[in-house]
């Protein structure tokens, strides 16, 4: 059946696998005409592709999946940019620290033949900012005669260069070698699991708000329980649930099922659960249970996934025991304790009575789709410019930071890059995470918003 061919195709292992983009990202950058797509083209095995000779024809980031040693990586080309003699100097720095912000790991290409240059020295700067693992590519050693002007470049204090002909495939081996040695397992900026397979939720919230009543009845017989640990029945962590037509993997129900009374650190427990709940999930549902009064560990649950930066939805459970009066107070609760929440939509359910059990899948819906919602930079940018002109940042000391550009570096939370002219306050930051909100929605996702100063 379905069920299980989706189970077979998971497998353990495989499944963590299955996190396509959670593929490492290798970035190439480099001065116009250095030989970057030619590198690219290369290491792909692409030998037939055009590659343009001359400098400044405008591309675009191009990103290619790509395998070496029997590793997959994602491999961004950083292309070229217009070229326009007073401006260069500034769109490399742009094009540059915008990949380097999307990357696991850099490969920093320079002309060997040509040697450092002014925009090399400014690329090797935002580059030991950036603090990601960076591998330095002599290119243009065609033969062993060029050799000593790659050693040239021990220079910029990236290490060694590697000396490689991306034309005649010379050297390229051992710059990935080395690329692989410093690239991590996982992506630490792309997003946490891919798309396809069905889509993961993490039911949390504090004991007895009706996790195990509403699971239980969110899978009536259709419940499938699937084993991570083969031949073990010690540890079903994750249940297979049809719901609204699709199939939903609801991560480590064993803490929900069995119900584990410990009367030492159950505190501890509880919270540990719920972060490994995370981990494997991408949307949460925090129970919450609406005939007793909101409490402080109901609030922390609510951080812990606000933290984790995954999808929420907000269920208040036990609406049928719910009179009037009570109804009115949780309204009053919500308001004043929930304040960082407003973008979580929200569901009155009983797990009990089946009420509005119908309204999760739309309400887990919205809340994914915010979670992968990709703003493209010049909207994002639009934006920006008309926020800034219209509310400014505060002058401080003197000083106006101004926001330079902007970028979302992912999805999965959606996280947006600002790069600007000096420190950006959090009061401001909130302003714009705000106004983000009202053009964009984000209904249920967190966001994140980082700000990189340039000197
Ligand atoms: P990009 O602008 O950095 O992407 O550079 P390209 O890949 O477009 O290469 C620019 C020019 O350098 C092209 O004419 C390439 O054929 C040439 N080129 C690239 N790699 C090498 C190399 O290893 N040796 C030599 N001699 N030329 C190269
Ligand atoms: P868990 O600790 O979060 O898994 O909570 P349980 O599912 O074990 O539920 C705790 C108690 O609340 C049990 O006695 C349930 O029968 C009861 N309960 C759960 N959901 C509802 C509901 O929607 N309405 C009512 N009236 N009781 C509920």
């Amino acid at each position: 059946d379905e069920d299980r061919a989706l189970l077979e195709a998971e497998g353990p292992g495989e499944g963590d696998d299955a996190a396509g983009d959670a593929r490492p990202v290798v970035a190439v950058i480099g001065r116009p005409n250095v030989g970057k797509s030619t590198l690219v083209n290369r290491i792909i095995g692409r030998r037939e592709a055009v590659v343009e000779d001359v400098p400044g024809v405008t591309r675009d980031r191009v990103a290619y999946d790509a395998e070496w040693s029997g590793r997959r990586f994602t491999l961004v080309d950083t292309g070229g940019w217009e070229v326009d003699a007073t401006g260069i100097h500034l769109r490399v720095a742009e094009q540059a620290e915008i990949a380097v912000e999307l990357a696991d790991a850099v490969m920093f290409v320079v002309d060997a033949t040509v040697g450092a240059t002014d925009t090399d020295e400014a690329v090797v700067k935002l580059l030991r900012r950036s603090g990601k693992p960076v591998v330095l590519v002599a290119n243009k050693v065609d033969d062993q005669r060029t050799e000593a002007d790659a050693a040239m470049l021990w220079s910029f204090g990236l290490g060694q260069p590697y000396p490689v002909s991306a034309l005649h495939g010379r050297g390229s081996g051992d710059a990935l070698d080395a690329v692989l040695e410093v690239l991590p397992e996982r992506s630490a900026v792309a997003g946490a699991y891919a798309p396809g397979g069905p889509r993961r939720v993490a039911l949390l919230g504090r004991p007895n708000v009706g996790k195990s009543s509403l699971l239980n009845k969110l899978a009536g017989s259709e419940r499938v329980v699937v084993d991570h640990v083969a031949g073990t029945t010690r540890d079903p962590v994750d249940e297979m649930i049809e719901l609204g037509g699709q199939t939903w993997r609801f991560v480590d129900t064993a803490g929900i099922r069995r119900r584990v009374h410990l009367t030492r650190g159950a505190d501890f427990y509880a919270s540990l659960r719920t972060q490994t709940a995370l981990e494997k999930a991408e949307v949460a549902v925090v129970l919450i249970d609406a005939e007793d009064k909101i409490a402080e560990q109901d609030i922390r649950v609510v951080q812990q996934v606000i933290d984790s930066g995954r999808a929420l939805v907000l269920a208040f459970n036990k609406w049928d025991l719910l009179d009037e009066e009570r109804r009115y107070y949780l309204e009053r609760e919500i308001e004043k304790e929930l304040v960082q929440v407003p973008w979580a939509p929200r569901v009155n359910v009983s797990a009990r009575t089946g009420r509005h059990l119908e309204k999760l899948v739309p309400a887990l819906e919205t809340s994914l789709d915010s979670w992968d919602q990709r703003i493209p930079t010049g909207r994002l940018n639009a934006l920006l410019g008309e926020i800034v002109a219209a509310h400014p940042h505060p002058v401080r000391g003197g000083k106006q930071p101004r926001i330079l550009f902007a970028t979302q570096a992912s999805t999965r939370p959606p996280r947006f890059v600002l790069f600007a002219s000096g420190f950006i306050e959090a009061s401001y930051r909130r302003f714009l995470e705000r106004r983000l909100r009202e053009e964009f929605g984000f209904e249920g996702s967190p966001i994140e918003i980082a700000v990189r100063v340039r000197e």
